[in-house]
Protein backbone atom coordinates (compact mmCIF):
# COMPACT_ATOMS: atom_id res chain seq x y z
CA UNK A 1 0.00 0.00 0.00
CA UNK A 2 1.39 3.51 -1.02
CA UNK A 3 2.13 5.70 1.47
CA UNK A 4 -0.56 7.98 0.54
CA UNK A 5 -3.44 5.51 0.46
CA UNK A 6 -2.67 5.25 4.30
CA UNK A 7 -2.35 9.02 4.99
CA UNK A 8 -6.59 10.24 5.72
CA UNK A 9 -6.72 13.78 4.76
CA UNK A 10 -9.59 15.40 6.91
CA UNK A 11 -12.07 15.79 3.61
CA UNK A 12 -12.87 12.48 1.81
CA UNK A 13 -11.76 12.32 -1.37
CA UNK A 14 -14.41 11.24 -4.31
CA UNK A 15 -12.60 9.91 -7.76
CA UNK A 16 -15.71 10.03 -10.48
CA UNK A 17 -14.12 7.37 -13.18
CA UNK A 18 -16.00 8.19 -16.86
CA UNK A 19 -16.38 11.41 -17.77
CA UNK A 20 -19.34 11.68 -19.58
CA UNK A 21 -23.30 12.29 -18.55
CA UNK A 22 -23.13 10.59 -15.54
CA UNK A 23 -19.39 11.58 -14.04
CA UNK A 24 -19.48 15.15 -15.20
CA UNK A 25 -23.64 15.43 -13.25
CA UNK A 26 -21.89 13.39 -9.99
CA UNK A 27 -19.06 16.11 -9.70
CA UNK A 28 -21.33 18.74 -10.13
CA UNK A 29 -23.90 17.47 -7.89
CA UNK A 30 -21.45 16.89 -5.08
CA UNK A 31 -20.82 20.17 -4.97
CA UNK A 32 -24.59 21.47 -5.59
CA UNK A 33 -24.88 19.24 -2.23
CA UNK A 34 -22.23 21.40 -0.62
CA UNK A 35 -19.23 18.82 -0.12
CA UNK A 36 -16.18 20.71 -0.07
CA UNK A 37 -13.66 17.54 -0.48
CA UNK A 38 -11.24 16.92 -3.03
CA UNK A 39 -13.61 15.66 -6.67
CA UNK A 40 -11.72 14.18 -9.19
CA UNK A 41 -13.15 13.70 -12.57
CA UNK A 42 -11.22 10.89 -14.31
CA UNK A 43 -12.04 10.60 -18.19
CA UNK A 44 -10.78 8.47 -20.70
CA UNK A 45 -11.40 10.54 -23.73
CA UNK A 46 -9.09 13.50 -24.59
CA UNK A 47 -11.95 15.78 -25.06
CA UNK A 48 -13.61 18.12 -23.00
CA UNK A 49 -16.47 16.19 -21.70
CA UNK A 50 -19.37 16.51 -23.98
CA UNK A 51 -22.89 15.37 -24.34
CA UNK A 52 -24.14 12.33 -26.47
CA UNK A 53 -27.60 12.72 -27.90
CA UNK A 54 -25.93 14.92 -30.77
CA UNK A 55 -24.21 13.12 -32.28
CA UNK A 56 -26.87 11.53 -33.66
CA UNK A 57 -28.38 14.28 -34.24
CA UNK A 58 -27.01 17.97 -35.40
CA UNK A 59 -23.18 17.26 -34.78
CA UNK A 60 -23.57 14.28 -37.57
CA UNK A 61 -25.02 16.74 -39.94
CA UNK A 62 -22.53 19.33 -39.33
CA UNK A 63 -25.29 21.72 -38.19
CA UNK A 64 -23.73 21.96 -34.45
CA UNK A 65 -19.91 21.95 -34.07
CA UNK A 66 -19.90 20.46 -30.30
CA UNK A 67 -21.70 19.29 -27.85
CA UNK A 68 -19.41 20.03 -24.49
CA UNK A 69 -20.93 20.34 -21.25
CA UNK A 70 -21.52 23.95 -19.87
CA UNK A 71 -20.00 23.58 -16.64
CA UNK A 72 -17.16 24.83 -15.37
CA UNK A 73 -14.88 22.56 -13.84
CA UNK A 74 -12.22 25.16 -12.66
CA UNK A 75 -14.95 27.67 -10.45
CA UNK A 76 -16.21 24.34 -9.22
CA UNK A 77 -12.97 23.25 -7.67
CA UNK A 78 -13.37 19.96 -9.76
CA UNK A 79 -10.11 18.63 -11.06
CA UNK A 80 -9.90 17.28 -14.87
CA UNK A 81 -8.02 14.46 -15.80
CA UNK A 82 -8.81 13.69 -19.48
CA UNK A 83 -6.72 11.51 -21.48
CA UNK A 84 -6.52 8.88 -18.42
CA UNK A 85 -7.86 5.40 -18.70
CA UNK A 86 -9.02 3.19 -15.31
CA UNK A 87 -7.07 0.10 -15.32
CA UNK A 88 -8.90 -1.61 -12.05
CA UNK A 89 -9.59 -1.13 -8.86
CA UNK A 90 -8.13 -2.29 -5.70
CA UNK A 91 -11.03 -1.66 -3.01
CA UNK A 92 -9.16 -3.19 0.22
CA UNK A 93 -6.95 -0.76 -0.24
CA UNK A 94 -8.74 2.03 -1.72
CA UNK A 95 -6.74 2.87 -5.26
CA UNK A 96 -7.84 3.68 -8.84
CA UNK A 97 -4.99 2.06 -11.22
CA UNK A 98 -4.71 4.28 -14.12
CA UNK A 99 -2.64 4.81 -16.81
CA UNK A 100 -1.07 7.43 -15.63
CA UNK A 101 -0.84 5.25 -11.84
CA UNK A 102 -2.73 4.88 -8.92
CA UNK A 103 -4.99 6.82 -7.75
CA UNK A 104 -6.37 6.68 -3.66
CA UNK A 105 -9.80 7.55 -3.48
CA UNK A 106 -12.23 7.61 0.02
CA UNK A 107 -15.34 7.67 -1.97
CA UNK A 108 -15.10 5.95 -5.47
CA UNK A 109 -18.08 6.68 -8.34
CA UNK A 110 -18.07 4.48 -11.48
CA UNK A 111 -19.21 5.73 -14.51
CA UNK A 112 -18.26 4.22 -17.48
CA UNK A 113 -20.72 4.28 -19.17
CA UNK A 114 -21.33 1.38 -22.22
CA UNK A 115 -19.65 0.86 -25.48
CA UNK A 116 -21.26 -0.38 -28.69
CA UNK A 117 -21.53 -4.13 -29.87
CA UNK A 118 -18.97 -4.73 -33.13
CA UNK A 119 -19.50 -6.78 -35.91
CA UNK A 120 -18.27 -9.96 -35.75
CA UNK A 121 -15.53 -10.21 -38.62
CA UNK A 122 -15.42 -6.05 -39.53
CA UNK A 123 -13.82 -5.18 -36.27
CA UNK A 124 -11.01 -2.72 -36.99
CA UNK A 125 -12.27 -2.48 -40.91
CA UNK A 126 -11.66 0.82 -42.16
CA UNK A 127 -14.90 2.73 -43.71
CA UNK A 128 -16.67 0.07 -40.85
CA UNK A 129 -18.16 2.64 -38.48
CA UNK A 130 -19.58 2.69 -34.81
CA UNK A 131 -21.49 6.13 -33.43
CA UNK A 132 -20.80 6.35 -29.59
CA UNK A 133 -17.94 9.10 -29.44
CA UNK A 134 -17.15 12.61 -31.01
CA UNK A 135 -14.51 11.11 -32.77
CA UNK A 136 -16.90 8.30 -34.36
CA UNK A 137 -19.49 11.33 -35.18
CA UNK A 138 -16.40 13.49 -36.58
CA UNK A 139 -15.18 10.76 -38.91
CA UNK A 140 -18.85 10.10 -40.38
CA UNK A 141 -19.82 14.01 -41.11
CA UNK A 142 -17.80 13.57 -43.74
CA UNK A 143 -19.12 10.20 -44.87
CA UNK A 144 -22.75 12.04 -44.95
CA UNK A 145 -21.42 15.00 -46.72
CA UNK A 146 -20.21 12.76 -49.49
CA UNK A 147 -23.55 11.32 -49.51
CA UNK A 148 -22.37 7.89 -49.47
CA UNK A 149 -24.25 4.70 -49.95
CA UNK A 150 -24.37 3.58 -46.93
CA UNK A 151 -25.09 0.50 -45.23
CA UNK A 152 -26.63 0.85 -41.30
CA UNK A 153 -26.63 -2.63 -39.57
CA UNK A 154 -29.15 -2.56 -37.21
CA UNK A 155 -32.66 -1.18 -36.94
CA UNK A 156 -32.36 0.19 -33.35
CA UNK A 157 -32.76 3.90 -31.77
CA UNK A 158 -29.30 4.56 -32.64
CA UNK A 159 -29.82 3.08 -36.48
CA UNK A 160 -32.97 4.80 -37.11
CA UNK A 161 -31.39 8.08 -35.69
CA UNK A 162 -28.52 7.76 -37.90
CA UNK A 163 -30.20 6.69 -40.56
CA UNK A 164 -32.32 9.79 -40.63
CA UNK A 165 -29.26 11.88 -40.68
CA UNK A 166 -27.68 10.35 -43.91
CA UNK A 167 -31.04 10.89 -45.78
CA UNK A 168 -31.46 14.13 -44.66
CA UNK A 169 -27.88 14.78 -46.38
CA UNK A 170 -29.00 12.78 -49.11
CA UNK A 171 -27.29 9.19 -48.79
CA UNK A 172 -28.90 6.62 -50.09
CA UNK A 173 -29.30 4.10 -46.72
CA UNK A 174 -29.84 0.54 -46.81
CA UNK A 175 -30.39 -0.97 -43.53
CA UNK A 176 -30.37 -4.32 -42.55
CA UNK A 177 -32.39 -6.04 -39.70
CA UNK A 178 -31.65 -9.22 -38.17
CA UNK A 179 -35.21 -9.54 -36.19
CA UNK A 180 -38.31 -9.05 -38.63
CA UNK A 181 -38.92 -5.50 -37.27
CA UNK A 182 -36.99 -2.55 -35.93
CA UNK A 183 -36.43 -2.20 -32.45
CA UNK A 184 -37.24 -5.70 -31.68
CA UNK A 185 -35.36 -5.52 -28.33
CA UNK A 186 -37.02 -2.95 -27.21
CA UNK A 187 -40.72 -2.73 -28.18
CA UNK A 188 -43.42 -6.03 -29.06
CA UNK A 189 -44.52 -6.23 -32.75
CA UNK A 190 -47.56 -4.32 -32.69
CA UNK A 191 -46.15 -1.02 -31.60
CA UNK A 192 -42.99 -1.22 -33.66
CA UNK A 193 -45.23 -2.70 -36.89
CA UNK A 194 -46.18 1.16 -37.53
CA UNK A 195 -42.73 2.47 -37.44
CA UNK A 196 -41.67 0.21 -40.13
CA UNK A 197 -42.88 2.38 -42.72
CA UNK A 198 -41.27 4.84 -41.28
CA UNK A 199 -38.07 3.91 -42.90
CA UNK A 200 -39.67 3.67 -46.69
CA UNK A 201 -41.61 7.11 -45.98
CA UNK A 202 -38.01 8.45 -45.46
CA UNK A 203 -36.13 6.76 -48.96
CA UNK A 204 -34.50 4.00 -46.80
CA UNK A 205 -34.73 0.45 -47.39
CA UNK A 206 -35.17 -1.63 -44.65
CA UNK A 207 -34.40 -4.92 -44.66
CA UNK A 208 -35.56 -7.24 -42.57
CA UNK A 209 -34.72 -10.84 -41.30
CA UNK A 210 -31.41 -10.26 -43.11
CA UNK A 211 -28.65 -11.16 -41.02
CA UNK A 212 -24.97 -9.95 -41.99
CA UNK A 213 -22.73 -12.95 -42.89
CA UNK A 214 -19.06 -10.53 -43.38
CA UNK A 215 -18.12 -7.13 -44.62
CA UNK A 216 -15.86 -7.78 -48.00
CA UNK A 217 -13.63 -5.02 -49.67
CA UNK A 218 -15.03 -3.48 -52.74
CA UNK A 219 -14.34 -4.85 -56.33
CA UNK A 220 -11.76 -2.13 -57.13
CA UNK A 221 -11.67 1.32 -58.32
CA UNK A 222 -14.80 3.28 -59.73
CA UNK A 223 -16.59 0.91 -57.18
CA UNK A 224 -17.66 1.15 -53.57
CA UNK A 225 -15.58 0.34 -50.62
CA UNK A 226 -17.54 -2.34 -49.57
CA UNK A 227 -19.76 -5.37 -50.00
CA UNK A 228 -21.96 -6.21 -46.93
CA UNK A 229 -22.74 -10.08 -47.57
CA UNK A 230 -26.17 -11.21 -46.37
CA UNK A 231 -26.64 -14.92 -44.72
CA UNK A 232 -29.34 -15.48 -47.87
CA UNK A 233 -26.23 -14.41 -50.05
CA UNK A 234 -27.35 -10.85 -51.16
CA UNK A 235 -24.57 -8.40 -51.72
CA UNK A 236 -24.95 -4.39 -50.69
CA UNK A 237 -22.29 -2.46 -51.71
CA UNK A 238 -21.57 0.24 -49.50
CA UNK A 239 -19.23 3.25 -49.55
CA UNK A 240 -19.44 3.21 -45.71
CA UNK A 241 -21.32 0.53 -43.24
CA UNK A 242 -22.18 1.94 -40.01
CA UNK A 243 -22.82 -0.48 -37.00
CA UNK A 244 -25.43 -0.13 -34.26
CA UNK A 245 -26.55 -3.24 -32.82
CA UNK A 246 -26.28 -2.33 -29.18
CA UNK A 247 -23.99 -1.54 -26.20
CA UNK A 248 -23.13 -3.14 -23.24
CA UNK A 249 -21.74 -1.70 -20.11
CA UNK A 250 -17.90 -0.41 -20.14
CA UNK A 251 -16.75 -2.64 -17.36
CA UNK A 252 -14.23 -5.13 -18.58
CA UNK A 253 -11.47 -3.28 -16.88
CA UNK A 254 -13.18 -4.03 -13.55
CA UNK A 255 -12.18 -7.78 -13.95
CA UNK A 256 -10.40 -8.75 -10.53
CA UNK A 257 -11.64 -6.13 -8.53
CA UNK A 258 -14.42 -8.40 -6.59
CA UNK A 259 -16.46 -5.91 -7.50
CA UNK A 260 -19.99 -7.79 -8.50
CA UNK A 261 -20.69 -7.95 -12.28
CA UNK A 262 -24.32 -9.20 -14.04
CA UNK A 263 -25.13 -11.48 -16.96
CA UNK A 264 -24.56 -8.32 -18.88
CA UNK A 265 -20.98 -7.42 -17.39
CA UNK A 266 -22.88 -4.11 -15.70
CA UNK A 267 -22.16 -3.48 -12.19
CA UNK A 268 -24.93 -4.70 -9.64
CA UNK A 269 -25.63 -1.45 -7.54
CA UNK A 270 -27.96 -1.28 -4.92
CA UNK A 271 -31.20 1.54 -4.55
CA UNK A 272 -28.50 3.85 -3.53
CA UNK A 273 -26.57 2.74 -6.19
CA UNK A 274 -23.86 1.35 -3.73
CA UNK A 275 -21.76 -1.99 -5.22
CA UNK A 276 -20.37 -4.75 -3.51
CA UNK A 277 -17.67 -2.73 -2.32
CA UNK A 278 -17.13 -0.42 0.46
CA UNK A 279 -17.32 3.37 -0.59
CA UNK A 280 -17.90 2.53 -4.14
CA UNK A 281 -20.66 3.67 -6.49
CA UNK A 282 -21.64 3.50 -9.45
CA UNK A 283 -24.09 5.13 -12.04
CA UNK A 284 -25.62 5.65 -15.47
CA UNK A 285 -25.15 3.05 -18.25
CA UNK A 286 -22.42 1.04 -16.81
CA UNK A 287 -24.78 0.13 -13.41
CA UNK A 288 -28.00 -1.75 -12.82
CA UNK A 289 -30.29 -1.11 -9.68
CA UNK A 290 -33.32 -3.04 -8.03
CA UNK A 291 -36.20 -1.22 -8.60
CA UNK A 292 -38.78 -0.96 -6.63
CA UNK A 293 -41.82 0.20 -8.37
CA UNK A 294 -41.13 -2.42 -11.09
CA UNK A 295 -40.25 -5.43 -9.32
CA UNK A 296 -36.94 -6.38 -10.68
CA UNK A 297 -33.58 -4.92 -11.78
CA UNK A 298 -33.23 -2.47 -14.41
CA UNK A 299 -30.35 -1.83 -16.58
CA UNK A 300 -31.74 1.68 -18.58
CA UNK A 301 -28.63 2.85 -21.40
CA UNK A 302 -29.81 6.71 -21.73
CA UNK A 303 -29.96 10.00 -20.83
CA UNK A 304 -32.12 10.57 -18.07
CA UNK A 305 -30.84 7.61 -15.92
CA UNK A 306 -27.54 9.32 -16.24
CA UNK A 307 -28.43 12.75 -14.85
CA UNK A 308 -31.04 11.52 -12.32
CA UNK A 309 -28.86 8.57 -10.36
CA UNK A 310 -25.92 11.20 -9.85
CA UNK A 311 -28.20 12.73 -7.71
CA UNK A 312 -28.53 9.71 -5.32
CA UNK A 313 -25.24 9.26 -5.28
CA UNK A 314 -24.20 12.67 -4.35
CA UNK A 315 -26.73 12.58 -1.47
CA UNK A 316 -25.14 9.17 -0.48
CA UNK A 317 -21.69 10.71 -0.70
CA UNK A 318 -22.48 14.20 1.09
CA UNK A 319 -25.30 13.34 3.48
CA UNK A 320 -28.66 14.89 4.00
CA UNK A 321 -28.44 17.91 5.41
CA UNK A 322 -30.61 16.89 8.52
CA UNK A 323 -28.30 13.65 8.80
CA UNK A 324 -31.49 11.45 6.85
CA UNK A 325 -31.02 8.67 5.10
CA UNK A 326 -31.19 9.66 1.48
CA UNK A 327 -34.32 8.16 -0.25
CA UNK A 328 -33.72 5.20 -2.92
CA UNK A 329 -33.09 5.73 -6.88
CA UNK A 330 -36.16 4.46 -7.74
CA UNK A 331 -37.04 6.73 -11.18
CA UNK A 332 -39.34 6.39 -13.81
CA UNK A 333 -36.84 5.62 -16.65
CA UNK A 334 -37.56 8.12 -19.31
CA UNK A 335 -35.72 8.57 -22.91
CA UNK A 336 -36.20 10.35 -25.95
CA UNK A 337 -35.42 9.61 -29.67
CA UNK A 338 -36.09 11.70 -33.02
CA UNK A 339 -36.45 9.65 -36.09
CA UNK A 340 -37.39 10.39 -39.74
CA UNK A 341 -39.39 13.43 -38.66
CA UNK A 342 -40.91 12.40 -35.37
CA UNK A 343 -40.26 13.25 -31.46
CA UNK A 344 -40.68 9.41 -29.98
CA UNK A 345 -40.93 9.55 -26.40
CA UNK A 346 -40.91 6.56 -23.81
CA UNK A 347 -41.93 6.68 -19.93
CA UNK A 348 -41.52 3.87 -17.73
CA UNK A 349 -40.65 0.16 -18.25
CA UNK A 350 -43.12 -2.51 -19.52
CA UNK A 351 -42.91 -6.40 -19.70
CA UNK A 352 -44.93 -8.31 -22.09
CA UNK A 353 -47.21 -9.18 -19.45
CA UNK A 354 -48.88 -5.62 -19.55
CA UNK A 355 -51.93 -5.05 -21.05
CA UNK A 356 -51.10 -2.76 -24.63
CA UNK A 357 -53.65 0.25 -25.17
CA UNK A 358 -53.39 2.48 -27.88
CA UNK A 359 -54.09 6.19 -28.16
CA UNK A 360 -54.61 7.27 -31.46
CA UNK A 361 -54.06 5.71 -35.39
CA UNK A 362 -50.12 4.32 -35.36
CA UNK A 363 -50.51 5.38 -39.29
CA UNK A 364 -51.48 8.66 -38.28
CA UNK A 365 -49.00 11.40 -37.45
CA UNK A 366 -49.42 11.53 -33.70
CA UNK A 367 -50.41 8.60 -31.31
CA UNK A 368 -49.32 7.00 -27.71
CA UNK A 369 -49.12 3.22 -26.90
CA UNK A 370 -49.74 3.00 -22.89
CA UNK A 371 -49.16 -0.54 -20.87
CA UNK A 372 -51.23 -1.35 -17.91
CA UNK A 373 -50.51 -3.57 -15.06
CA UNK A 374 -53.59 -3.90 -13.19
CA UNK A 375 -55.14 -0.67 -13.45
CA UNK A 376 -52.07 1.49 -13.19
CA UNK A 377 -49.93 2.46 -15.73
CA UNK A 378 -46.69 1.07 -15.89
CA UNK A 379 -45.00 2.76 -19.48
CA UNK A 380 -46.01 4.71 -22.64
CA UNK A 381 -44.44 5.67 -25.50
CA UNK A 382 -45.53 8.47 -27.27
CA UNK A 383 -45.12 9.53 -31.01
CA UNK A 384 -45.39 13.54 -31.70
CA UNK A 385 -47.82 13.72 -28.22
CA UNK A 386 -45.48 15.29 -25.42
CA UNK A 387 -48.38 16.12 -23.21
CA UNK A 388 -49.31 12.52 -23.20
CA UNK A 389 -45.95 12.12 -22.36
CA UNK A 390 -45.64 14.29 -19.20
CA UNK A 391 -49.01 13.60 -17.95
CA UNK A 392 -48.20 9.84 -17.86
CA UNK A 393 -44.87 10.17 -16.68
CA UNK A 394 -46.36 11.67 -13.53
CA UNK A 395 -49.11 9.09 -13.46
CA UNK A 396 -46.91 6.57 -13.45
CA UNK A 397 -44.58 8.20 -10.61
CA UNK A 398 -48.16 8.34 -8.66
CA UNK A 399 -49.28 4.84 -9.36
CA UNK A 400 -52.71 6.09 -9.92
CA UNK A 401 -55.62 3.97 -11.11
CA UNK A 402 -56.53 4.60 -14.58
CA UNK A 403 -60.14 4.09 -16.44
CA UNK A 404 -58.78 2.16 -19.59
CA UNK A 405 -62.27 3.26 -21.63
CA UNK A 406 -61.09 7.12 -21.33
CA UNK A 407 -57.44 6.01 -21.46
CA UNK A 408 -58.21 5.31 -24.52
CA UNK A 409 -60.00 8.35 -26.05
CA UNK A 410 -56.87 10.60 -27.73
CA UNK A 411 -59.22 13.24 -27.30
CA UNK A 412 -58.98 13.34 -23.49
CA UNK A 413 -56.38 14.48 -21.66
CA UNK A 414 -54.33 11.80 -20.17
CA UNK A 415 -54.86 12.95 -16.75
CA UNK A 416 -58.44 13.19 -16.88
CA UNK A 417 -58.29 9.09 -17.74
CA UNK A 418 -58.07 8.16 -14.39
CA UNK A 419 -60.49 5.74 -12.28
P1 LIG B 1 -21.11 7.61 -21.33
O1 LIG B 1 -21.79 8.78 -21.95
O2 LIG B 1 -20.79 6.43 -22.18
O3 LIG B 1 -19.77 8.13 -20.65
C1 LIG B 1 -18.84 7.26 -20.09
C2 LIG B 1 -17.45 7.86 -20.24
O4 LIG B 1 -16.53 7.01 -19.55
C3 LIG B 1 -16.96 7.88 -21.69
O5 LIG B 1 -16.50 9.15 -22.02
C4 LIG B 1 -15.84 6.84 -21.72
O6 LIG B 1 -14.79 7.19 -22.59
C5 LIG B 1 -15.36 6.88 -20.29
N1 LIG B 1 -14.69 5.62 -19.91
C6 LIG B 1 -15.04 4.35 -20.24
N2 LIG B 1 -14.18 3.47 -19.72
C7 LIG B 1 -13.26 4.19 -19.04
C8 LIG B 1 -12.11 3.87 -18.27
N3 LIG B 1 -11.74 2.59 -18.07
N4 LIG B 1 -11.38 4.87 -17.72
C9 LIG B 1 -11.76 6.17 -17.88
N5 LIG B 1 -12.84 6.54 -18.60
C10 LIG B 1 -13.58 5.57 -19.16
N6 LIG B 1 -30.36 8.79 -24.76
C11 LIG B 1 -31.59 9.34 -24.78
O7 LIG B 1 -32.34 9.24 -23.79
N7 LIG B 1 -32.03 10.04 -25.89
C12 LIG B 1 -31.27 10.19 -27.01
O8 LIG B 1 -31.71 10.80 -27.99
C13 LIG B 1 -29.97 9.59 -27.01
N8 LIG B 1 -29.18 9.72 -28.10
C14 LIG B 1 -27.96 9.10 -28.12
C15 LIG B 1 -27.17 9.19 -29.25
C16 LIG B 1 -25.94 8.56 -29.30
C17 LIG B 1 -25.11 8.65 -30.56
C18 LIG B 1 -25.49 7.82 -28.18
C19 LIG B 1 -24.16 7.11 -28.24
C20 LIG B 1 -26.26 7.74 -27.04
C21 LIG B 1 -27.49 8.37 -26.99
N9 LIG B 1 -28.31 8.31 -25.85
C22 LIG B 1 -29.54 8.89 -25.85
C23 LIG B 1 -27.85 7.59 -24.64
C24 LIG B 1 -27.13 8.52 -23.66
O9 LIG B 1 -26.27 9.38 -24.33
C25 LIG B 1 -26.40 7.70 -22.63
O10 LIG B 1 -27.36 6.99 -21.87
C26 LIG B 1 -25.53 8.54 -21.70
O11 LIG B 1 -24.51 9.17 -22.44
C27 LIG B 1 -24.93 7.70 -20.59
O12 LIG B 1 -24.04 8.44 -19.86
P2 LIG B 1 -22.86 7.77 -19.03
O13 LIG B 1 -22.09 8.91 -18.44
O14 LIG B 1 -23.39 6.70 -18.18
O15 LIG B 1 -21.96 7.02 -20.12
Amino acid sequence: MSEQTQERTPERRVVVVGAGMAGVQTAVALRERGFTGPVTLIGAEPHQPYDRPPLSKTILLGTAEGSAFDVDFEALGITLRLGCAALGVRPAEHVLDTSEGPVPYDCLVLATGAEPLRLPGAEGVPGVHLLRTLDDAERLRPVLARQHDIVVVGAGWIGAEFATAAREAGCAVTVVEAADRPLAGALPAEVAAPMTQWYAEAGAVLRTHARVERVEQGEGPGQPGHVVVLDDGSRLPADAVVVGIGARPATAWLAGSQIALGAHGEVLADDRLRTSATDVYAVGDCASFPSGRYGERLLVHHWDNALQGPRTVAADIAGAPGGEAPEAYDPVPYFWSEQFGRFVQYAGHHTAADTILWRGDPASAAWTVCWLRGSRLAALLAVGRPRDLAQGRRLIQAGTAMDPRLLADPAKPLKAATA
